[in-house]
């Protein structure tokens, strides 16, 4: 070793220059400052006088630090050095024994190891070696500190060990070290004896010892002498070094398990959850990958793919299987977004054309009206190369434009009605002068002034010997649509479809019509609609075809169509010629959806198609739940429960009879009911069974469908089903009152209310001798019982009440006769049934009606 400094020698040995150079010369030196150096031979000088001073001095005073030490970190703060002690032990232990103990301590190890890798998920075990090794880093740093501070003071290297070896405080401390070395639990457990005996068996330990040492029990004189020895102090140095290297790597694993353990709990994560998330949005949001996720739903039983829209409930079931909290975003924020970004600023309000819808009853002329008009005025030259219709035509005037939708009759109309849609702004109402005023003229009044659409009446076929114009005028005057002339706000256009005479008066008329109305639209906006029809084509997809209602629809556009959405990928006109953009109450086929859209849908048009389809699928899960509030909303008995608190209470009423007698007679009791709260309205009504434009109707005005002795045609029963309207069926005019009374005071208690439990359909009739008439019928619906009461229906509208004679199959007497099958029927005193007639077999039955 070469020269120092005495600060330097001061500042390896740990000891303040001024007790060094005190020291210095006590040992005889003759140092007096801190620069001066120090020998080699004065070092050793210093080191024989303190050898002789060492155990009257605090042997604190000089401590032996190595660069080679292995450092223990205890709490994170005190570092304690344990290198020196290591080799105190060696001082004092033979070799033989220090092998043992590390062989012992090497297999504690390994078993350490093995138990750490086999019970690894156990949190006992692991919270046992975690208080082990703080047990044990706890003593070691005791016994770190003692050592060290009862280590003498030796400034060159290789002497230490002897120096300190012959410092037996020293001794025990380093053991204890030893023991800090985190060899193990078994260690923990039992092997603590030879290292840190107990006193009574510590002899027997000492004598087992000097027995395995055999004769020779080296001195320490000895033990650095000899090669060997001093080898094996090396090898014992270098084995400690390497077992505190490994100890500190089993240490650094275990604090690896310890440090990765207890964070590595799982990672709750908060899920934002909208109406729908595709499945690798979800598994971002959980930080997991999304095959974890599809993992976990093929487990569920539903199996996804990553790209798979979850609705809500399924990805708020995932994730909180998974571990993880979810937050559920606003309901309605999506929708009220979208109303949002669809508010559009500015832009000049334009003038637009009137949308046009024919009413009136069968056979009035409505299509050869909506024919002739096309054909006359549809773009001229290209009028007769129209061979498809799109639902909707607009023809050009010199007053203006004038758009019609080509579906004739109320089904469409109302069917949009009640879907919130108003695409119609003035009704024409057809009425043929032969004819006059017929049942669905009057319907078609009823859904017009339900809508509050203005009506320009055509009094058609005009041309006919028998026309009777002023007939019409009289008969719909008692229907509220009274004429101009007479003082009324309706104008009334005699035509003939047929020859064409007075089209264009009509069409002036409608103008003037609109006028009034001042109907506007901003071109400039983005485009809005609403679906007229849709269908789904076998080359194109789904075709819809949508009436712009503000703004300009562009090829091109990002649509969202009711639960539908698609980028436009074309569009046609009226004749089938693509175009790239349609403005206001222009009708236009869109290509491009990804379905087909329901009549009455609303189109708008977003910027962006993720948004698109967010919505879309949003108002997918959505459309149950508004189904299954309608039909709660739509019952008698809640039917008051939606109705603003202010305004007067009113139930509104589709009401269709057999007879014009009870239909007049019921109007006029229902419409008296009522007080200042409430009031009875009549919607709709008329003779004859209930249609699917009654029940549209009904849906449109949240009204309840009453069919007096009369029947719902099958796609009546299919929208009522479907929406959950209340359909009451009736034979005693004073049920229904008391009925509509008990619904106005809101007492509806329970009654008794009918199941139709078959239905079968008359297609023969034989006379027999012994029964009379037998109808051979065919049931069509449910089952046909013999011993329950039965109706006779001709037209839908109920003809004969009674019961069964006989129910007869292939000549024998059955109880009961399913649908789809044949069989003999005798009605009990009633021979007039005919071919085409029902049979009706029904059941009383008691029903709570609650509030
Ligand atoms: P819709 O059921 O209301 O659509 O009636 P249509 O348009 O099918 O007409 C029914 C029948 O009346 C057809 O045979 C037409 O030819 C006829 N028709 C329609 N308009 C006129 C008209 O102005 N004059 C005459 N004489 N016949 C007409």
């Amino acid at each position: 070793m070469t020269q120092v400094t005495v600060k330097e020698l001061a500042q390896t040995v740990n000891t303040p220059v001024e007790r060094l150079l005190q020291q210095m010369r006590e040992a005889g030196l003759t140092h007096s400052s801190a620069e001066q150096t120090v020998s080699d031979a004065e070092k050793q000088a210093l080191l024989t006088h303190l050898k002789g001073t060492a155990q009257l001095d605090e042997p604190s005073k000089i401590t032996l630090q190595r660069k080679t030490q292995t450092t223990l970190k205890v709490a994170g703060s005190k570092t304690v050095s344990v290198e020196v002690r290591k080799k105190k032990t060696f001082v004092k232990r033979s070799p033989a024994e220090l092998e043992a103990e590390q062989r012992r301590e090497q297999e504690a190890l390994r078993a350490a190891e093995e138990a750490a890798a086999q019970a690894r998920a156990a949190e006992e075990a692991q919270r046992a070696a975690e208080a082990a090794a703080q047990q044990q880093a706890e003593a070691a740093a005791q016994a770190a500190q003692q050592a060290v501070s009862a280590e003498a003071a030796a400034p060159a290297a290789p002497e230490a060990p002897a120096v300190v070896a012959e410092q037996q405080p020293a001794a025990e401390p380093a053991v204890e070290v030893k023991k800090a070395d985190p060899a193990s639990e078994r260690k923990r457990e039992e092997p603590r004896r030879p290292v840190h005996p107990a006193p009574s068996s510590k002899r027997e330990e000492d004598e087992r010892r000097e027995r395995k040492n055999a004769q020779h029990r080296p001195s320490i004189k000895d033990k650095v002498a000899a090669p060997r020895t001093v080898r094996s102090g090396d090898d014992e140095e270098e084995g400690f070094g390497r077992r505190g290297g490994r100890g500190g790597k089993s240490r650094l694993k275990k604090r690896n398990q310890h440090g990765f353990q207890s964070p590595t709990g799982p990672v709750v994560r908060e899920v934002n959850l909208g109406e729908t998330i595709t499945v690798s949005e979800l598994a971002q949001q959980m930080s997991v990958k999304a095959a974890e996720v599809i993992k976990f739903m093929f487990k569920m039983g539903s199996p996804a793919t990553i790209n798979q829209v979850l609705d809500r409930e399924t990805a708020q079931l995932v994730a909180e299987e998974l571990g993880h909290k979810v937050k559920l975003v606003n309901e309605n924020a999506l929708e009220d977004q979208l109303a949002e970004s669809l508010k559009f600023e500015g832009g000049k309000a334009l003038h637009r054309a009137p949308v046009v819808t024919v009413m009136g009853h069968v056979d009035h002329g409505k299509t050869s009206l909506l024919d002739y008009i096309r054909r006359a005025k549809v773009a001229s030259g290209e009028a007769g190369g129209i061979t498809q219709h799109i639902g909707a035509y607009h023809v050009e005037t010199e007053r203006g434009m004038v758009t019609f939708l080509d579906t004739p009759g109320h089904a469409a109309f109302t069917a949009m009605r009640a879907r919130g849609a108003k695409a119609t702004d003035i009704v024409i109402l057809v009425v043929a002068a032969d004819d006059g005023v017929m049942p669905q003229t009057e319907e078609a009044i009823q859904h017009a002034k339900a809508a509050g659409v203005p009506i320009v009446v055509a009094v058609n076929k005009i041309d006919k010997p028998d026309a009777d114009p002023d007939r019409v005028k009289h008969d719909l005057a008692g229907r509220q649509v009274i004429p101009e002339e007479w003082g009324g706000d309706t104008q009334f256009v005699h035509v003939s479809a047929k020859a064409g005479t007075g089209v264009d008066e009509l069409l002036e008329a409608i103008l003037l019509q609109a006028e009034v109305l001042e109907l506007t639209a901003t071109p400039e906006a983005p485009g809005r609609g609403v679906v007229i029809e849709s269908r789904l084509d076998k080359g194109r997809g789904p075709v819809a075809t949508v009436l712009v209602q503000n703004g300009t629809l562009r090829q091109g556009d990002m649509a969202l169509v009711g639960v539908n959405f698609g980028r436009i990928r074309a569009m046609l006109d009226e004749n089938g010629k693509p175009i790239k953009e349609a403005g206001p109450s222009i009708p236009v086929e869109i290509l491009g959806l990804d379905g087909t859209p329901d009549a009455g849908d609303e189109l708008t048009v977003l910027t962006d198609e993720k948004k698109a389809r967010e919505v879309a699928l949003f108002r997918q899960g959505k459309f149950r739940e508004i189904k299954l509030a309608r039909a709660h909303a739509g019952k008698l008995e809640n039917i008051f429960e939606n109705m603003g608190q202010d305004e007067k209470k009113t139930l509104n009423i589709v009401l269709k009879s057999d007879v014009r007698g009870s239909l007049e007679a019921l109007q006029g009791s229902l419409s008296g009911l009522g007080n200042d709260e409430v009031q009875v309205r009549v919607v709709g009504g008329g003779v004859g069974g209930i249609t699917e434009s009654d029940a549209n109707l009904a849906l449109a005005s949240n009204a309840v469908l009453f069919g007096f002795n009369v029947r719902a045609d099958a796609g009546a029963r299919k929208i009522v089903e479907q929406e959950g309207l209340d359909m009451r069926y009736y034979n005693v005019i004073y049920d229904i009152i008391e009925d509509v009374k008990k619904a106005l005071t809101g007492m509806l208690g329970s009654d008794v209310r009918e199941n139709i439990l078959g239905i079968a359909e008359v297609r023969d009739v034989f006379r027999s001798p012994k029964f009379g008439a037998v109808a051979g019928c065919m049931v069509t619906e449910g089952m046909v019982h013999r011993n329950r009461p039965i109706r006779v229906l001709r037209e839908d509208v109920v003809i004969f009440e009674g019961e069964l004679e006989s129910l007869r199959r292939f000549k024998d007497d059955v109880a009961e006769v399913r649908a789809g099958m044949e069989c003999g029927i005798g009605v009990k005193s009633y021979n007039d049934v005919r071919v085409g007639d029902k049979i009706e077999v029904f059941e009383k039955v008691q029903v709570a009606r609650s509030l």
